[in-house]
């Protein structure tokens, strides 16, 4: 495995049908050429991703990405004018071209045009876009620097394209239509009230259903450590062997493991660091990471809470 940032190196790759990390501003990437299905079944095999869990596909702009759809709902256009280049994936009905690997053999395709420089200059060079989910085991944290990359998945491909660390660090906002109509497949730094802002009406939340997820971002477990995660709520003691993922606070607690998320109790740095803090606490051979909840008033924490939820696994009994 190498690392670096040659885009040549990345695209040669690429064009031969391989798989490379990707640097993206929500998480890094496994990425492939979406119209090979051979080169698409190299990421399932890599990240050991079940096959009902479709990919997205990324491209270098709206009018690339929007050539890959077989409708285009005007809410789709005006989420695109609004949010691309961003950390927004549309799910739109798709062109046959787009092999049914990609897609989980469904009918609609997940598409986004990402907002890194690096990404989107390799985007450019390519005369075909990209699928690439998160590059992590399935199952686990995923990474938002090239090292957490290599740390798991250095083994099994050629190339990370180290474009440093992602600035947003929680997966994109997935909005799916129904009837026309936006819904939120999985929340992410883009908010229902900033699309509301764009189409007129607050996008309803679709609930996981509780088999084969339209999005895997929505099984009840997923984005998980190892070690096992509980809610920590109210005051209690850290037994030995004890770690704890704490939001914020000044003071460093001492006697235990622990990572905080955000000193000052800011929703974007908490959001940024929370995987590779998760990272360091698992590597730790703990008993167990207790979680702090996220405090009330202090901004809207969905992405956040969804996703620890999902590490957890659980949701606090308080909530
Ligand atoms: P990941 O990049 O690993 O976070 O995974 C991409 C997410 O996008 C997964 O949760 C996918 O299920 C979701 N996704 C991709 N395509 C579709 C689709 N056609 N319908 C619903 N969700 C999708
Ligand atoms: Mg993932």
């Amino acid at each position: 495995m190498l690392c670096g940032n040659d885009i040549a190196k990345a695209k040669a790759l690429l064009e031969a049908g391989d798989v490379v990390a990707v640097p993206t501003e929500t998480v890094y990437g496994l990425a492939a050429n979406a119209l090979n299905s051979k080169a698409v079944s190299k990421i399932f095999s890599v990240k050991g991703r079940p096959d009902f869990d479709p990919l997205i596909v990324h491209a270098a702009s709206k009018e690339e990405a929007f050539a890959w759809a077989k409708e285009l709902p005007n809410e789709a256009l005006a989420l695109a004018e609004a949010f691309w280049p961003g950390p927004l994936t549309l799910v739109l009905l798709k062109k046959s071209v787009i092999p049914s690997e990609v897609t989980s053999g469904l009918e609609t395709l997940g598409l986004r045009v990402p907002n890194h420089a690096l990404l989107r200059s390799l985007l450019q060079t390519l005369d075909f876009p990209l699928a690439a989910p998160s590059a992590n085991p399935f199952g686990y944290i995923s990474p938002t620097t090239a090292a957490h990359v290599a740390d798991q998945l250095g083994a099994r491909i050629p190339y990370i394209l180290d474009g440093g660390p992602c600035t947003i660090g929680l997966e994109s906002t997935i909005v799916g239509f129904e009837s026309g109509k936006a819904v939120i497949l999985r929340p992410g730094h883009i908010q229902k009230e900033d699309i509301a802002q764009v189409i007129g009406y607050t996008p309803k939340r679709r609930e996981s259903p509780a088999e084969r997820p339209p999005a895997p971002g929505m099984l009840s477990s997923h984005y998980s450590p190892k070690t096992p995660m509980e809610w920590m709520e109210g005051k209690h003691l850290v037994g030995n062997n004890e770690g704890v993922l704490y939001f914020s606070g000044r003071q460093k607690p001492e006697g235990h493991a622990y990572e905080i998320l955000s000193e000052q109790g800011h929703l974007t740095e908490a959001a940024r660091r929370l995987y590779g803090c998760l990272r360091s606490l698992d590597k730790q051979g703990l008993k167990k990471i207790w979680v702090e909840l996220i405090p009330e008033g202090i901004g809207n924490a969905e992405a956040l809470k969804d996703r620890l939820n999902r590490a957890v696994g659980k949701q606090p009994l308080s909530s």
